[in-house]
């Protein structure tokens, strides 16, 4: 039987809607035979989802997205198939825990000036023992009917240069790379083409991306056209990257991405699943 992989994807742990357990089953009823657990800066739903995954036998790769940035850009970075004990890649985490908890409160301060009041309490109970990120914010403005929908929450109050956007100092894509190799793991560009670089940009960025270590980018996401699939597959081969393939999950209520709804990786390129051991 052909393996089925979706290397992408977000739990309870961090802004997904389902728990670790409820992502794994959710996973193997969809035909998944290989899933990594990526949550937003941090590897604590971990050991739930492996435990689960080893009673109802599909395969579990230990992962993580980590926030970073370069050229004052922020970037997401998968580590594929990383040590969550590993002593740097543990004390990161443990760091970006604390930035992402000072930036939701300076997010829930931007938003009291706009007469918003009571979001830190509201994102705090929304996000449990997980890691506070935008999409809880965007999830508490429509709860409480200020925008219609979440894409309206990020155009008005949560985006770029919105009046609740707060610049973070994410750490630098160097360092962030050297945490996921130095714990065994395979540095991934996430969702590249969303970063709305120009050609040039792309360029620059693969290619120092690839000199600290980077070995793949996602070239097919639960979203990708067959355009964007054929421009990322470029990208792979040009810079001489491997390809992942992951829908990037967060919950049922969005119909449009589903675990294990993926394209095919394109033949020509490099898979990274033949780089784990
Ligand atoms: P953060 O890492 O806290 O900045 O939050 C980023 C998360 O917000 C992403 O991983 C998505 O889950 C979500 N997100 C970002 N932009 C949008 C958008 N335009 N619409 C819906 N969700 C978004
Ligand atoms: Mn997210
Ligand atoms: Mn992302
Ligand atoms: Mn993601």
């Amino acid at each position: 039987m052909p393996e089925k992989y979706d290397l992408h994807c977000h739990s309870t742990a961090s802004d997904g809607t389902l728990s670790p357990t409820g992502l794994v089953q959710r996973a193997k009823n969809n035909g998944v035979t290989c899933l990594s657990l990526t949550d937003h800066d941090t590897t604590a739903g971990i050991i739930e989802a492996q435990t689960t995954a080893d009673k109802i036998g599909i395969k579990l790769i230990p992962g993580v997205e980590l926030s970073a940035n370069w050229e004052n850009k922020t970037l997401h970075i998968i580590g594929l198939n990383i040590k969550p004990a590993s002593p740097e890649l543990s004390r990161g985490i443990k760091n970006l825990q604390t930035t992402r908890k000072e930036r939701a409160e300076k997010i829930s301060l931007k938003l009291a000036k706009k007469n918003i009041d009571g979001a830190l309490e509201a994102v705090k109970k929304l996000a449990g023992k997980g890691m506070i990120t935008r999409l809880h914010f965007a999830n508490f403005l429509v709860s409480n009917n200020h925008v219609a929908t979440q894409q309206k929450a990020f155009d008005k109050f949560l985006g770029k240069g919105k009046p609740a956007f707060v610049t973070t100092q994410w750490p630098e894509l160097e360092t962030t790379v050297s945490w996921i190799l130095d714990s065994g793991g395979i540095p991934i560009v996430a969702h590249p083409l969303r970063y709305k670089l120009s050609a040039s940009w792309m360029a620059r960025l693969l290619s120092a991306f690839k000199d600290m270590g980077g070995e793949a980018i996602e070239v097919v996401t639960g979203r990708s056209s067959a355009e964007e699939i054929y421009i990322s597959g470029k990208y792979a081969k040009k810079f001489g990257l491997a390809g992942s393939i992951g829908s990037d999950f967060h919950s049922p209520d969005n119909v449009w991405v589903e675990l294990g709804r993926l394209a095919e990786l394109p033949s020509e390129i490099k898979p990274v699943w033949n780089l784990l051991d």
